[in-house]
């Protein structure tokens, strides 16, 4: 069983890198990738720790799309096999993890506006070195009794159309995979089912059109994917060589109802599918070089 989503303390996981990579082994899961929210510091450690560990660990990253998509849905791309030590990833991450912390003041105005004491300095301590992220303001919310749980914060003050919402500056899609190129990774679009399209079909379009910018990929297995998609994803990407992926999107206790590995319960990502998004990059990155890229 293998597990390439996961978000680390880095961003907003609750585990530290070194920890995840335990909690893998402890789980007996054979390979897992750090896929933190618009950084990759925390990949030097993870690599590390899989190294003195004896587990398989992918460098990787997640960024938010901006694009218009239907029913409040969102794209977001996964680069896997990234290069940890690539400047020009670093500081575009940097850029975005600035815009970041713009939106977070943003937040705390909007939250201080409703009546909620919430300071920018408890964030900061909250979020660490990390990427702040909603899921912080969240946990503060929660530690001040505003409100019963990480969820409830969402669907009351945080959620897209919510009164303390407020979007967060993004790459497009364009961007967002050259960017995972330039940096040496595969383009994956993770969990595509949530870009909330009404009908598989048109979740396809979709993906086919991000194919023509140099999509590699997609997940075909993730905690909340229903089986029929799953399914029909494994199927066009047998059609038309695209690489698949998959993982549990696992934050820790900052989304305790998702389990490292095993998601909501029933989640198993064969190793095969590791082994296979391997050889994949492996081709793509021995053709890069055959054309001089
Ligand atoms: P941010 O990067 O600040 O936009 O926050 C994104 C994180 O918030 C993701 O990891 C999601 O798991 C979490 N999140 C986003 N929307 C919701 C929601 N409606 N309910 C619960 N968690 C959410
Ligand atoms: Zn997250
Ligand atoms: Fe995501
Ligand atoms: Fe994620």
């Amino acid at each position: 069983m293998i597990d390439l989503h996961m978000h680390s303390n880095f961003s907003d996981g609750s585990l530290s890198p070194t920890e995840l990579v335990e909690e893998a082994r402890s789980l007996g899961l054979t390979a897992i990738a750090l896929t933190d929210h618009d950084t990759i510091d925390g990949v030097p450690e993870f690599l590390e720790a899989g190294e003195r560990l004896g587990v398989t660990t992918v460098p990787g990253v997640e960024i938010s799309v901006d694009t218009k998509l239907p029913n409040n849905g969102h794209m977001h791309m996964l680069g896997l096999f990234i290069d940890p030590t690539s400047q020009t990833l670093k500081s575009t991450l940097d850029y975005l993890r600035e815009q970041r912390n713009l939106r977070a003041e943003k937040i705390i105005r909007k939250l201080n506006e409703l009546g909620i004491p919430i300071t920018l300095e408890e964030l900061l301590e909250e979020a660490g070195e990390g990427s702040i992220g909603r899921p912080h303001v969240a946990k503060i919310l929660v530690r001040k009794g505003v409100v019963a749980s990480i969820q409830e914060a969402f669907d009351i003050y945080l959620a897209k159309g919510k009164p303390a919402y407020m979007d967060k500056v993004k790459l497009n899609e364009v961007d967002a995979i050259q960017m995972i190129h330039d940096a040496g990774g595969l383009a994956i679009l993770a969990h595509p089912h949530l870009m909330n399209y009404p009908t598989f079909e048109e979740a396809k379009a979709r993906i086919l059109q991000l194919r023509e910018i140099g999509l590699d990929g997609f997940e075909i297995y993730y905690s909340t994917m229903p089986r029929e998609y799953s399914e029909g994803l494994i199927q066009l990407a047998k059609e038309m060589g695209f690489a698949t992926s998959g993982g549990s999107d696992y934050h820790g206790a900052n989304k305790d109802d998702i389990q490292m590995g095993r998601g909501l319960g029933d989640l198993m990502v064969p190793d095969e599918l590791y082994v296979e998004l391997k050889k994949f990059w492996e081709t793509r990155t021995a053709q890069k070089i055959a054309v001089g890229k």
